[in-house]
């Protein structure tokens, strides 16, 4: 296998939302097959047709191009092994598990699925249980008796009633079952679909696959795939299992947990690049580098098995956070202004506002986009004034002081003809010192009044440019008589 080209695949279920798992493993069955030049596949494993759900395929392939993780070969782009969905490789399956038959080494079991749980052999020791093989050694004549009165069937796979299956897997190393805790396994269910089990290792044969990776819980069903791979006298591919991704209070990770889906992910404003960089992270390390921050085309020089744990990764918001904010410092300006616009246009509904200038401020402290409405939400409307707002330790700014203060600049900003920054800047600052006042204490009294908060972004000359002079006047005049009326 080693001169072989890798090719791997990502076989995703259309189900309806792409879970970070998922994601994750497309991600690294990208990055196994590009760190080594190698071909990564997409095909879409649709055999349970009762959990298939519409759209899924569609956010599957918006998924995958939004994070970069271009396929070489796929249902929409085709490819050799064309088709790559796996409803319509029917014929292939049959005809496989078919010639299995034929060499006695899969059959025709016609009991009911009653039937086959009633037969089921159960082994408390083991705590085991599995279809009686009941229909394994059925005479041709039985059969034909079966198939004449139309009964139906599933095709079940013989296996070795003694012995041991192991195989190695690349991260979790050897992996060993008892042949007799295997049950025959269904190969074609009565509806005439494949069962998972064998489409894929049927799929990951003819597609060429040569390194399957995919999430743990495929582990101990793997010894399974090896024993079909073995009937048919095909090559096993190498396998890489990811380990496990847990919430931070160590259960699996799940929607209790908060957004676990790529799409909802997005929503709050998580950047692709970031989601992308920070789930490379969920049960890998570059080994001997301590940077975080990898692009892409990055983790293709940089990635390797070797750095694949097989302890659970714990999935941290607060790191997704951090990941999120690095990427979003970076941006150009323009790329922010543009990124940020459809959270900002619902605030700035008719309001004449400097969208780079609100970019500036936000850009350095915005850890998500879905936080930006609620940052700025002020800006529309000010949030309520009360008291305390004027009460400030560190700049001795008091209601009186904020009287005082909110007068005179009222009078002077009425008549600044030139709303600028600099001008503004220039005023405020000769104020302060002819007034003999700390500017913390004048910025501390323009703060609140402009915006009913304490904390906001970006500092008063920057609101006071982004909401206008009309505005600013008619908030500084209403904070006046607040103040006037309350102190
Ligand atoms: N269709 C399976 C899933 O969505 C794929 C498992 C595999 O990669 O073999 O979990």
């Amino acid at each position: 296998m080693s001169n072989r080209i890798v090719r791997t695949r990502f076989a995703p279920s259309p189900t309806g939302h792409m879970h970070i798992g998922n994601l994750r493993s497309a991600l690294y069955e990208y990055l196994v097959a590009k760190s080594q030049k190698g071909k990564f596949i997409l095909r879409i494993e649709d055999t349970d047709q009762e959990r298939v759900v519409e759209g899924a395929v569609e956010i599957i392939y918006r998924t995958l191009k939004s994070c970069g993780l271009t396929y070489d070969e796929g249902p929409d782009i085709g490819g050799p092994h064309a088709p790559y969905i796996q409803s319509e490789r029917r014929q292939h399956y049959l005809h496989h598990a078919e010639r299995l038959v034929e060499e006695g080494k899969a059959y025709y079991c016609f009991c009911s699925k009653d039937k086959s749980v009633l037969n089921s052999v159960d082994d408390p020791a083991d705590n085991f249980h599995s279809y009686d093989r009941s229909c394994r050694n059925l005479s041709a004549a039985e059969i034909a008796a079966h198939l004449s009165n139309g009964e139906s069937y599933v095709i079940r796979q013989k296996m070795p009633l003694t012995g041991t299956t192991k195989f190695v897997d690349e991260v979790f190393g050897e992996i060993a079952v008892e042949n007799k805790e295997l049950e025959d396994q269904v190969l074609i269910k009565s509806d005439g679909f494949p069962t998972y089990n064998f489409a894929n290792v049927v799929d990951d044969h003819e597609m060429e696959i040569t390194h399957v990776v995919r999430g743990s819980e495929y582990l101990s069903s793997t010894p399974k795939y090896n024993l079909l791979y073995e009937a048919f006298g095909w090559e096993i591919p190498n396998y890489i299992h990811l380990p496990l991704i847990l919430g931070e209070d160590g259960s699996k990770l799940s929607k209790r947990h908060g957004a676990t889906s790529f799409g909802d992910l997005v929503k709050l404003g998580y950047l692709p690049e970031a989601i992308v960089n920070y789930i490379a992270f969920l049960g890998w390390a570059p080994g001997g580098d301590t940077r975080e921050i990898f692009s892409l085309a990055e983790l293709e020089n940089t990635f390797s098995v070797e750095g694949i744990s097989k302890s659970p990764a714990i999935f941290s918001y607060a790191k997704l956070d951090w990941f999120n904010e690095q990427y979003l410092r970076v941006l150009s300006p323009d790329e922010f202004v543009e990124m940020i616009k459809p959270y900002t246009d619902d605030v700035f509904i008719d309001k004449v506002y400097d969208p780079a200038l609100l970019a500036r401020i936000l850009q350095t402290r915005t850890t998500k986009l879905s936080d930006i409405p609620d940052m700025i939400a002020f800006f529309r409307q000010a949030d309520p004034l009360h008291i305390e707002l004027y009460m400030q330790k560190r700049s001795k700014l008091n209601p009186e002081a904020g009287v005082e203060i909110l007068t005179d600049l009222i009078a002077a900003l009425t008549n600044l003809s030139d709303w600028t920054e600099n001008s503004i800047k220039d005023y405020l600052n000769a104020y302060a010192e002819d007034s003999g006042r700390k500017a913390g204490q004048v910025m501390g009294a323009l703060r609140p009044s402009l915006s009913g908060r304490s904390v906001t972004p970006g500092g008063a000359i920057e609101m006071l440019i982004i909401l206008g002079k009309e505005e600013s006047l008619k908030r500084l005049t209403a904070a006046l008589h607040f103040l006037q009326q309350t102190a």
